[in-house]
């Protein structure tokens, strides 16, 4: 199929982007790297009066470290986090999950932005930012708001950014030296979208878990904590035992609907094999 008929404007800094938004408002959609918004256009799964192109706006590029968080613009793409020592240093986490991103062409313009603005449940930035608790900023004529994952992810493709808004970027605390972190997913091919996915990042006290956050891909209509299996893991040290509690719990912590690549019981036993594959990793490594 084709896309519907549009207008199109390239913005040549934010301003551009709120005048055009303020005239437009819900018919106006915002393009950063195409890589979702050209194939929802011909599948006609959106049908907007004009797309206002923010791929030209600088300011809206880039990683930086500022004190304890690392800030990266929204227009970032997938291949620059890819490829940031910023990143790997200090929000490992997000760097064990890009690779999973996608493929070589669409990682290469593809944004981080875009990403976590369209929230889709399966992709790999949303639940890396639960998990690390991060800040999502956003941006309006009237001024700045500063949001955090966990009320950002509203339900299937919908997220805090309203009307006249637009996210400018997105901040991760940095790592500190007693923090964990494993990304594993599985799905069918290399690079299509997880059919379950996990983010693991513990706060260890020697060998011990004094705080853990599981947050989960594919599981429901946003990315999920899993708050008993968190709870279950909190004080203990990861051995077989806290390993099957941990899945005993996160069995309660999810009820996945099915879809196109798993139905609802096989969810659930992935995730299970994901959390104790994590744990292990977690184990033989470090603590
Ligand atoms: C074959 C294929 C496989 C893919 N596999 C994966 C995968 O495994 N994992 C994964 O995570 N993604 C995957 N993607 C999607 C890819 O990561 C996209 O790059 C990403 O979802 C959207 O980023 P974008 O910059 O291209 O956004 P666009 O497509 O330009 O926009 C996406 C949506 O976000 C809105 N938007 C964009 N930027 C902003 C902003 N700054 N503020 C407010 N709204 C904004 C747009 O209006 C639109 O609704 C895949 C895509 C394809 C085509």
């Amino acid at each position: 199929m084709k896309s519907p008929d549009f207008e199109y404007v390239k913005a040549k800094n934010i301003e551009d982007v709120f005048a055009s938004l303020h005239t437009y408002k819900d018919s106006a959609q915002i393009l950063a790297g195409g890589q979702s918004l050209l194939a929802m256009l011909n599948l006609r799964m959106a049908n907007p009066q004009i797309l206002i192109d923010i791929s030209g706006i600088d300011a809206m590029k880039g990683i930086e470290k500022i004190d304890k968080i690392v800030r990266i613009g929204a227009l970032t793409t997938h291949n620059e986090i890819l490829n940031s020592d910023l990143v790997k240093l200090h929000v490992p986490l997000l760097a064990q999950a890009v690779p999973y991103v996608a493929h070589l062409a669409i990682r290469n313009k593809g944004t981080i932005g875009g990403s976590l603005a369209l929230g889709d449940p399966a992709a790999e930035y949303p639940a890396i930012a639960l998990a690390l608790n991060a800040t999502l900023v956003i941006q309006s004529a009237k001024g700045e708001r500063r949001v955090k994952a966990h009320d950002f992810f509203i339900s299937l493709y919908r997220t805090a950014v309203q009307t006249e808004e637009v996210l400018v970027a997105v901040e991760f605390p940095v790592a500190s030296a007693n923090q964990r972190f494993v990304f594993l997913e599985l799905a069918r091919r290399k690079g299509d979208y997880a059919m379950v996915g996990l983010a693991v990042a513990l706060t260890v006290d020697g060998k011990t878990i004094r705080d853990c956050a599981l947050s989960l891909m594919a599981m429901d209509d946003k990315p999920v904590l899993a708050p008993s299996a968190m709870l279950a893991l909190t004080g203990k040290q990861i051995n077989p035992d806290s390993i099957l509690s941990a899945q005993t719990a996160l069995d309660t912590d999810l009820d996945p609907p099915g879809d196109l690549q798993a139905n609802a019981a096989t969810k659930k036993h992935l995730a299970r094999v994901l959390l104790s594959r994590a744990l292990e990793q977690v184990g033989e490594s470090h603590v």
